[in-house]
């Protein structure tokens, strides 16, 4: 009795425990994984993100004159990080800091087309190399 009693007046004079959320933020922990931040500036386009990729999230287009173009799904991703670790270009690819953001059926990319398309802009591009050898 006598300690519980000593227990109610501490905790009357200490901090809380919680945060006043939405309030006060709470803070991010250091090992946070976020959704995928891509850098085109730092990339060499190797494609080792889209090989390593467990749930397929990361998929490039390959154009007509030669380029690719990297494309990311963060509603497939599974924030596993594998991406950022095959990376051969240190801060081409980082996880933000922010939460991942909230799925919307304007903001879902329509993916099965963009799948599509990587799959036969890469065939014709290995096509183009063989002919070219
Ligand atoms: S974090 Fe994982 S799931 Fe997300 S894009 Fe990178 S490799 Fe793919
Ligand atoms: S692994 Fe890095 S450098 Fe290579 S294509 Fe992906 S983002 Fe670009």
């Amino acid at each position: 009795m006598k300690q519980m009693l000593i227990e109610s007046i501490k905790n009357l004079f200490s901090k809380p425990a919680t945060l006043k959320y939405p309030l006060e933020p709470s803070p991010t922990p250091p090992n946070y994984r976020g959704f995928i931040v891509y850098k085109k500036e730092l990339c060499i386009f190797c494609t080792k993100c889209e090989m390593v990729c467990p749930p397929g999230a990361i998929r490039f287009t390959y154009n007509e004159d030669d380029t690719k173009e990297f494309h990311y799904n963060p509603y497939l991703c599974i924030y596993c990080g594998e991406c950022i670790r095959a990376c051969p270009k240190p801060g081409c690819l980082t996880h933000a800091q922010e939460a991942a953001p909230p799925a919307t059926a304007t903001t879902i990319p329509d993916w099965d087309s963009l799948e599509k398309k990587a799959d036969e802009s890469k065939r014709a591009w290995l096509a183009s190399k063989k002919k070219k050898k």
